[in-house]
């Protein structure tokens, strides 16, 4: 029997789901050979609430993703109730996939510097490997405990299902979604940082242009 592709997770608010977000996430499923999940989260414990509500920010995904089959969105952040934990998702991913399947966190590397500030960092490995998303020629080398944590842990090539770190290499894309809302909030038209799909239907559109009303 052949062995599953690794599931890889790229977690985040998506408010709204732009060309960084996408590239990025393209880019670890080839370099993983994996089927990479988007996963937006319901409530962020540590920024204000998004600008479009969970419906609204999955229905941006779902335009975003159609046509493709390699990366998908799983909505279980939505269906669980409380602040989402990384590492209640990893659980609860782990628990679906069975214990044999790679499955990788996919962080930007300054997120990755900061990993030692989240709930329960170290069981994060016990359950995925961490993937780094790196733009070449920017460095947020690890420092502390995560450090010594993590020493021994790196390698080039991914084994088993968990515990690895390993570098990903991505195309810079100086996008981010603050910039998009910024933009709608001026009355702009932030093509070509997002898909052409998300401006299909107005409908999706209407929370972000309303910041400009
Ligand atoms: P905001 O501007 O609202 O903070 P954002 O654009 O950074 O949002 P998030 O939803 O917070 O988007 O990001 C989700 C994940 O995607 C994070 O891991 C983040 O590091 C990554 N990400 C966001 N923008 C980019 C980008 N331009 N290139 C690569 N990765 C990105």
């Amino acid at each position: 029997m052949s062995r599953p592709r690794p599931l890889a997770i790229l977690g985040g608010t998506f408010d709204p789901v732009h060309h960084g977000h996408l590239r990025a996430a393209w880019e670890a499923a080839e370099a993983l050979d994996a089927e990479v999940r988007l996963v937006p989260a319901r409530t962020p414990p540590h920024r204000p609430p998004p600008v479009a509500d969970a419906s609204g920010r999955v229905a941006l995904l779902r335009a975003a993703l159609a046509g493709q089959d390699r990366l998908a969105i799983d909505t279980r952040e939505l269906d669980r109730d409380g602040p989402s934990y990384t590492v209640d998702t990893l659980a609860s991913l782990r628990a679906d996939i069975g214990p044999d399947r790679s499955l990788v966190l996919l962080v930007g590397a300054d997120a990755f510097a900061g990993l030692a500030s989240w709930h329960l960092w170290r069981d994060l490995f016990a359950f995925a490997h961490v993937g780094v998303l790196t733009r070449p020629g920017t460095l947020h080398p690890p420092s502390g405990d995560l450090a010594a944590f993590i020493a021994g842990r790196r390698v080039e090539r991914l084994h088993g299902p968990s515990g690895q770190v390993i570098d990903i290499a991505i195309t810079p894309l100086d996008i981010a979604a603050t910039a998009i809302r910024e933009s709608f909030a001026a009355g702009g038209e932030p093509r070509f940082l997002m898909p052409t799909a998300c401006f299909a239907d107005e409908a999706l559109l209407a929370p972000y242009r309303a910041l400009g009303r």
